[in-house]
């Protein structure tokens, strides 16, 4: 059993396909879904299509809510805000429906998943330090977590005390938590812009952080065609 842990797809479908393809390269069996599927890229219908083909364990992220719903985006910052509009004026009944309906959080044989935090996940809160992280390990109850939100591949690690990997391969030991973030499928925030993944093994206790390269013309293109700000396609170009 081996399990592909991804989120913040964000619409790109280049990136989630070349994903996808190291996964089933890889051996996966089993996949699961961090939230923000769509959002920021021109593909949401498409994407949306492969995760409930998929048939995984998917919860809810800050642009998925956002995109079923008719508020008012205040609070986004102006390229988000634009993109969900973009993305509610392009998605039907049935989709917003599904998107609605996703939990904040979900438990998965043994290990839970969260798109932002445990502690208040409809809150959408970063985790980026040992002190967000320790705020939600006190709400975790599985050895293992994943998160995602921040769009940077990241593990938290809780022994006596919270420490912080920059990860590429991590084994799990007995006794501490781990609270892990895949890094961002379609927009990554790190510095690197290629599709950033996960790999869970249960028989040995191992994540393995995964990058790859895709087809970043396409979806650069697909953004320009779809009249979203130019900001959009150049970001991910940057890997911010
Ligand atoms: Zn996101």
């Amino acid at each position: 059993m081996r399990y592909a842990i991804f989120g913040d797809i964000h619409a790109n479908l280049e990136a989630f396909q070349a994903v996808l393809a190291d996964a089933s390269a890889q051996g996966v069996t089993h996949h699961v879904c961090l939230g923000d599927v769509v959002g920021y890229n021109a593909d949401p219908a498409a994407c949306m299509k492969i995760v409930q083909d998929l048939e995984c364990p998917v919860v809810k992220g800050n642009h998925d809510e956002q995109a079923c719903e008719d508020g008012n985006l205040a609070y986004f910052n102006p390229l988000a805000a634009h993109a969900i509009q973009w993305t509610r004026d392009h998605l039907d009944a049935a989709q917003k429906d599904w998107l609605r309906n996703l939990k904040l959080f979900r438990l998965v044989r043994n290990f839970t998943i969260v798109h932002a935090t445990l502690d208040s996940p409809g809150s959408w809160g970063y985790i980026l330090t040992d002190l967000d992280a320790s705020a939600s390990f006190s709400y975790q109850h599985t050895q293992l977590c994943f998160f995602g939100h921040t769009h940077v591949p990241r593990a938290f690690v809780r022994d006596t005390r919270v420490t912080e990997y920059e990860p590429s391969i991590l084994t799990l030991e007995p006794g501490k938590k781990y609270f892990a973030n895949p890094g961002s499928v379609g927009q990554p925030r790190d510095g690197d812009w290629r599709a950033s993944y996960l790999l869970y093994t249960p028989g040995t206790q191992t994540l393995e952080w995964r990058r790859l390269e895709y087809d970043i013309e396409t979806t650069q293109r697909k953004i320009r065609q779809a009249e979203l700000p130019e900001r959009l396609a150049l970001r991910l170009a940057e890997g911010f």
